[in-house]
């Protein structure tokens, strides 16, 4: 039977196959948020939501049991989404001392309002752009850069790439950029990187890299795209379409066939190191009671 995994990454893989660059802010105009939190969702969700709710004009999602709170239910037929959500987990032994800590990555399913009939206590949401549409993009790019209190000595060179062993960032000039889009893109990427090093995240695929076409590279380079995409997004930048990012969709399309837990994962990775760079305390996205909630696996 096919899990949440295999929906999450088959929705994502038909969509690259595309071409389409799903990371992409791929919402019209209002983000996809949740009908009765209005909290919009995070991480890989809206992509997931986005796609799924090309067929729909409205950006609420709610679950069976928000449904029926709303005084209504789900339409017959109706099929929901999987999304994902992963929230902190500590295990403790007899005594009650804490004896790990660790992220449960779990699934549920969602559906459109309009996937819905007879919800009299629905209400409406103002209008979810992007969290900074009133500022200056650039200057919210600049700002969110600031906030990575441990950031790496950026050195400015002819090509951008992370080098762990010294931890330092080679950036392009700003002026060889087509935009301050593309600028801030790949910054927010190179420094997506630099948060694996040993005395920040600590992540393996940076850690023990296993070089150009590895499977931990391919991770590695699918965390610093979603990071890049979600950082992007938080400073209202039109996130744009790089040639790598081109180039490396088809290594993609395989790795994510090869492996089904891997985008899920990266996904949560990433949102990880935006929370860091960010400076705030990774936290539980989650805000369903759902009934058919699974456990992917833990992080
Ligand atoms: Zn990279």
């Amino acid at each position: 039977m096919a899990t949440p995994y295999d929906h999450i990454t088959e929705t994502i893989i038909k969509a690259l196959e595309a071409g389409n660059v799903v990371w992409q802010k791929p919402w019209k105009s209002s983000r996809p948020a949740n009908a009765i939190t209005g909290k919009v969702y995070r991480g890989i969700n809206p992509f997931l939501l986005a796609i799924a709710g090309m067929k729909y004009s409205d950006h609420r999602w709610l679950t069976f049991k928000q449904a029926v709170e709303l005084g209504g239910s789900v339409k017959k037929g109706e099929h929901g989404t999987w999304i994902t959500f992963s929230s902190p987990t500590v295990k403790k032994d007899t005594n009650g001392d804490v004896v790990s800590k660790y992220w449960l990555m779990k699934a549920y399913k969602v559906f459109n309002v309009e996937q819905c009939e007879n919800l009299d206590k629905l209400q409406t949401l103002e209008s979810l752009m992007s969290a900074n549409t009133e500022k200056d993009a650039n200057i919210v790019a600049e700002e969110i850069w600031a906030k990575y209190a441990d950031a790496p000595e950026i050195l400015w060179g002819s090509e951008a790439f992370y080098r762990p062993s010294t931890d330092q960032i080679t950036m392009p000039k700003r002026e060889t950029f087509s935009s301050n889009a593309h600028f801030y893109a790949t910054l927010f990427h190179e420094g997506a990187h630099s948060t694996g090093h040993a005395s920040r995240l600590n992540r393996k695929s940076v850690t023990e890299s296993d070089g150009f076409a590895g499977q931990l590279y391919s991770v590695e380079e699918l965390i610093a795209e979603f990071s890049s995409a979600f950082l992007c997004d938080e400073a209202g930048l039109e996130i744009p379409t790089r040639e790598n990012t081109v180039a490396y969709l088809q290594s993609w399309i395989k790795a994510l066939n090869d492996d089904k837990t891997m985008l899920v994962k990266a996904a949560a990775a990433a949102q990880k190191v935006a929370d860091y760079m960010l400076g705030v305390t990774a936290k539980s996205d989650e805000d369903t009671d759902a009934a058919d909630e699974k456990v992917l696996a833990t992080a």
